[in-house]
């Protein structure tokens, strides 16, 4: 059997692709992996998906998965192991010739548009795919991080910020995503601390001077969390001080000006080590996109990112010659192998969004329709 479209993940994205497919009549079979969900289902109350107030976000997901079934999507909650796509000798599969020789060629030599290996052991044969595996928040791997996650700790300041209103929070990290993060909280907290472990910013000039200008942030340098402190919800963070450099004195001397000068309780005197009293704690310290095994299947930009511009990505893929036919290639979404497509956070840097994730799939949905038509 050869499916019409294999969807590889059940978050927002690949979930709604499911929706929109399953409505066209065309039976998706998603991979939702294992454990299912994506990282919604890390999330505590989502507040910003149109249509829901408040939801948790394993709710949210449920639901999605549910208008899915009910559309005729079969959902797998399996991870896929293996990807095998032949990038240079796609036919048409609607060919019988091609049919046959599906069935009977062995993986390597197959002329597919893709088969998978899930489990090591079942193969499925596809006509299109949409890859949907979106990214990991990276964490800072401590204990007490991953105990109090969603109960203070968290990794996005646009979903759990209004949970802070006049609380003093802290932000771990030093690039963009750190200071956007710390500028966004402002909005609702009465104090942002934001700790990171050097003493200077990555993050461009333009956010480190929004950041320095703003009075309700205060920047400790050259320090790293050893631990969060807290049994139901976060307390307050062990911070350790490698060395007190020159910026960590300007840093002082600027706190000093200011009306709110940092609280640290010593844990003893000669210790480095010191207590913050906070009420959340934001890691911001990058993301990964969850593409791993699409790496020379699919371009990825220097991050690992699925590019999806099609012509423009396909232009200057070195196989490509002046003869390729780029109508092959012209769809939103698609990436450099034609018929395979990605949406959500695993093809976005910027956005991240459970929304902007779901959109990203319904264009996939729509695009995957419009290829299946043409081939
Ligand atoms: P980055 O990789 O740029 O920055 C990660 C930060 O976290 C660094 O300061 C790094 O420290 C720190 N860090 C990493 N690991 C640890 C750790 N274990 N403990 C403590 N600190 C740690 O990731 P971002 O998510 O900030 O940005 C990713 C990309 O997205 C960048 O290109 C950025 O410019 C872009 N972006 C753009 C935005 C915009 O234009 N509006 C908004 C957000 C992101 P160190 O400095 O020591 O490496």
């Amino acid at each position: 059997m050869i499916e019409n479209v294999i969807i590889i993940g059940g978050g927002p994205a690949g979930l709604s692709a499911a929706i929109y497919l399953a409505r066209a009549n065309l039976n998706p079979l998603v991979f939702a992996g294992s454990p299912p969900g994506g990282q919604l289902t890390l999330t505590s109350e989502v507040e910003n998906y149109p249509g829901f107030e408040s939801i948790l976000g394993s709710e949210l997901i449920e639901k999605m998965r549910k208008q899915a079934i009910k559309f005729g999507a079969r959902i797998v909650d399996e991870n896929v192991l293996e990807i095998n796509l032949n990038k240079s000798e796609i036919r048409n599969p609607k060919s019988e010739t091609n049919s046959k020789r599906f069935e009977n060629s062995n993986l390597k030599n197959s002329k597919i548009v893709s088969s998978f290996d899930i489990r090591a052991s079942k193969l499925f044969l596809t006509k299109s795919i949409i890859i949907a595996t979106g990214a990991k928040a990276l964490w800072l791997n401590l204990p007490s991080e991953t105990r109090l996650r969603g109960r203070g700790v968290s990794a996005c300041a646009t979903c759990d910020g209004f949970f802070f209103r006049e609380k003093t929070v802290a932000v771990i990290g030093g690039g963009d995503t750190a200071l956007e993060e710390a500028l966004t909280l402002t909005k609702f907290a009465k104090k942002v601390y934001i700790i990171h472990r050097r003493d200077f910013f990555k993050a461009s000039k333009i956010m480190q001077e929004r950041v320095k200008e703003n009075p309700k942030i205060e920047i400790i340098w050259n320090a790293s969390v050893e631990e969060i402190i807290g049994e139901k919800h976060v307390e307050g963070i062990k911070i350790k001080s490698d060395r007190i450099g020159q910026s960590q004195i300007e840093s002082d001397k600027i706190s000093k000006n200011k009306t709110d000068y940092i609280q640290l309780n010593p844990i003893s005197s000669n210790s480095i080590s010191q207590v913050l009293k906070v009420d959340g704690v934001f890691v911001a310290i990058g993301h990964k996109p969850d593409t791993d095994l699409f790496k020379g299947k699919v371009d990825l930009d220097e991050k690992g990112y699925i590019l999806v511009k099609p012509v423009e990505s396909v232009k200057s893929v070195k196989s490509v010659t002046d003869s390729t036919d780029f109508n092959r290639f012209n769809y939103q979404r698609m990436t450099s192998v034609p018929g395979v497509f990605a949406a959500g956070d695993c093809a976005d840097p910027y956005y991240k969004q459970a929304i902007t994730s779901a959109g990203t799939g319904v264009e996939a949905a729509l695009e995957v329709e419009r290829y299946l038509e043409s081939i």
